[in-house]
């Protein structure tokens, strides 16, 4: 059952407020599930058209970037990038509008550009609170949203009883700037590197007869194990240890050069793998023998 905290206008408050920029498939969901949860919601995007239901729904359809950012406390910005962030926020007479508001940039981009657009807005008087979605639009308005957020953490409390109404769970990483994105990078390196990981598994398969629902089962079994496997080892990496007792990097190798063979044999590019048991090598030429697989997280970053 849902948790989200249900906002309504009282005869001594004003009823909650907040603007979505940007009405792609995630900037549709955010503005649904505002709408949802009863907070009065202003909607622009880029091309006119997209706004889909919301109107219907209630949201406030603006004219410009600048009648929505003037419209609520707090602007919610979720497009492609920060190249798109930059084109629709960092022009007049948007930046006037937003003087003495709240930004909270939910765009995916890197960390870098999350404390560039920090500095512009402290420059011009915007409050800036840095962000990132680690679900699909479909968790959006339900308990399994996940929202990671950095900057001024007493901007993340004023505003957070609006972005709670969101739903799934708030977290405020701190108050550099660009560690949501940290985040957001990092953990996506994960999903898309699995998600080649399995495309490549399901071409090997199908090549050895094997279709995608007989695999589904054990696929799962195999993700399984990572959970575990990432607590377990977050204490020692950090120690920089990577101990090998039970499944040293040697034998890492020899499991990825069987995928390796079996795939070529098929005609199938094996460069993923390829690039990953290279470095277990080269951690096993560098004298790390029997330590685990993860010894590669320090060859990574050597020349
Ligand atoms: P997209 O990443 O395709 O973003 C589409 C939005 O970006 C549209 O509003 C589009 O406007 C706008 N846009 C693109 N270029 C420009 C530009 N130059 N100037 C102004 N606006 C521009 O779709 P999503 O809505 O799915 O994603 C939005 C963000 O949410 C992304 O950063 C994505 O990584 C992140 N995210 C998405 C998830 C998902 O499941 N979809 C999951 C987690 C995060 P227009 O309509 O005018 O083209």
């Amino acid at each position: 059952m849902s948790s989200r905290t249900e906002l309504s206008a009282h005869d001594d408050q004003p009823a909650p407020t907040v603007t979505v920029l940007g009405l792609g498939p995630m900037g549709r969901a955010l503005a649904a599930a505002f709408l949802a949860a009863g907070v009065r919601t202003t909607i622009w995007n880029r091309t006119p058209g997209r706004e889909g239901a919301l109107v219907e729904q209630g949201a406030i359809a603006a004219g410009s970037a600048e009648e929505a950012v003037a419209a609520s406390a707090l602007t919610v910005v979720c497009v492609v990038d920060y190249n798109a962030s930059d084109a629709i926020l960092r022009r007049e007479p948007v930046v006037a509008a937003l003087k003495g508001r709240t930004v909270a940039n939910l765009s995916a981009d890197i960390p870098e550009r999350a404390r560039e657009t920090a500095e512009w807005a402290a420059r011009h008087g915007i409050g800036y609170l840095d962000g990132a979605i680690m679900t699909p639009t479909t968790t959006i308005g339900t308990p399994a949203g996940v929202f990671l957020y950095s900057g001024p953490e007493h901007l993340h409390r004023a505003h957070r009883p609006v972005l709670d109404t969101l739903d799934g769970s708030h977290t405020h990483l701190g108050e550099d700037i660009g560690r949501a994105a940290a985040y957001d990078i990092a953990l996506l390196d994960i999903f898309w590197t699995s998600m080649a990981g399995y495309a490549h598994a399901l071409a090997v398969a199908k090549a050895e007869g094997v279709s995608a629902r007989e695999l589904a089962p054990f696929a799962q079994g195999i993700s399984a194990i990572l959970p575990a496997l990432i607590e377990q080892s977050a204490e020692e990496i950090d120690n920089g240890s990577y101990p090998g007792d039970g499944n040293p990097i040697t034998s890492s190798a020899s499991s990825m050069a069987h995928i390796i063979h079996a795939s070529e044999a098929h005609g199938i590019d094996a460069g993923v793998l390829r690039a990953a048991e290279g470095l277990a090598r080269r951690a096993i030429g560098l004298g790390h023998s029997t330590d685990g697989f993860l010894r590669i997280t320090e060859v990574l970053g050597r020349r």
